[in-house]
């Protein structure tokens, strides 16, 4: 086999992790690599993804096919970028292909087997889901959202439909996927920000980034809260997807842990939640302070507590769907919510120091001109 007809990703021969080389988009076309079956894994708002099995090994992966454009090539740019994290869904190769006379971006993946996390934990049948094995699920997905806050990428749409499990094998990893909200950080503070060190920082001084990764520590929080009890924390009393009645919920915090499934659970669990369901997103925990806190990254020392989670979420299986709908438009309306933050610049700023500071440096200006 030639180099070119081989799946692009290259591993590191000791520890088997993807090697993070610059994405190269094969022109070629992909059924001479891949044989591309009509089998659906999943659906997503861009289509199927498809199981598909490379020619040379019978190996299967994964294929999710995008309309080439602006978006879906930062899309696949910035998922090839993260790839080697192990908690994230790794490309494997892209392909621009030509499919009923559109360009497309062919994006092939490791096929997650194991299917969406929450199924994976209603699937157990007696097998009771403890608060450790919860703590572990939760230190998974926060090494992933710290790998990508770590080089300034915020997710923007975790929720459960995009932690898949490699397999259905009790040793199977979660790993993340999904980058059509990724949003690459830039410090654009440096710019718009006075030389000082304020006392006092607005937040919409510290800028919007600082929203974009709180919101992926919100989902954090409602992630946990569901794999502790089986149901998530806000509801939507009409049935309505994002109701004002939730909306006004999630502002104001209005969350409860009913005794029935928490009267168990400790503490240390419940408080972690409250840090990460902050309604003001700049006073959330950071993702360096989640993966540092006992009841993450001292596993062993959490309570094997049974929970009721399997239970609640094979009882509650037909508003599954809607707890999984409501995730996601809360999530957006969060996004557009904090998009529409802008920062001014400092030309544009009225704030009276800065005004009065402008005004003194001008009189000097205007003395030492007169001077020459
Ligand atoms: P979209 O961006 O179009 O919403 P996603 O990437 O979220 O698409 O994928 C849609 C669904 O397809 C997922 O919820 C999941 O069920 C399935 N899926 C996605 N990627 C994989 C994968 N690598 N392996 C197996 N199933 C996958």
């Amino acid at each position: 086999m030639s180099n070119q007809q081989q799946p692009a990703l290259s591993f590191d021969p000791l520890t088997q992790k993807p090697l993070n080389n610059p994405l190269q988009i094969k022109k070629t076309v992909i059924t001479d690599d891949y044989r591309v079956t009509s089998q659906a894994l999943g659906m997503g708002i861009n289509g199927r993804v498809l199981e598909i099995f490379y020619k040379d090994s019978e190996e299967k992966y994964a294929l999710k096919m995008l309309y080439d454009s602006p978006e879906a090539r930062r899309e696949v740019e910035l998922h090839w970028r993260v790839s080697s994290c192990p908690h994230i869904v790794p490309i494997i190769d892209v392909y621009e292909n030509l499919y009923q006379g559109r360009k497309c971006l062919l994006i092939v993946m490791e096929c997650m087997d194991g299917g969406e996390l929450f199924s994976h934990i209603q699937d157990r049948g007696n097998n009771a889901f403890t608060e450790r094995e919860a703590s572990d699920i939760m230190k998974s997905i926060g090494e992933a959202i710290h790998f990508l806050h770590s080089i300034n990428i915020a997710h923007r749409d975790i929720k459960p439909e995009n932690l898949l499990y490699t397999s259905k094998s009790p040793d199977a990893l979660l790993k993340l996927t999904d980058f059509g909200f990724a949003k690459e950080i830039t410090t654009i503070n440096s710019l718009a920000t006075p030389c000082f060190t304020p006392y006092y920082v607005a937040p919409e001084v510290l800028g919007p980034e600082k929203y974009d990764r709180s919101c992926d520590m919100w989902s954090l929080g409602v992630i946990m809260y569901i794999l502790l009890c089986g149901y998530p924390p806000f509801f939507s009393h009409q049935g309505l997807a994002i109701s004002p009645g939730m909306k006004r919920r999630i502002c104001k915090g209005q969350y409860e842990f009913p005794k029935t499934e928490w009267s168990d659970v400790s503490e240390e669990a419940k408080q972690l939640i409250c840090h990460l369901l902050k309604t003001e997103p700049t006073q959330r925990m950071s993702i360096t302070e989640f993966i540092n806190h006992p009841w993450i990254n001292q596993s062993v020392e959490v309570p094997q507590t049974p929970l009721h989670t399997s239970r609640v979420l094979h009882e509650e299986q037909d508003v599954w769907e809607k707890v999984k709908e409501e995730m996601t438009n809360a999530l957006q309306t969060m996004r557009v919510d904090y998009d529409q933050i802008k920062i001014k610049t400092i030309e544009d700023s009225t704030n009276p120091l800065l005004l009065k500071r402008r005004k003194k440096t001008k009189k000097l200006h205007t003395e030492s001109s007169l001077v020459k």
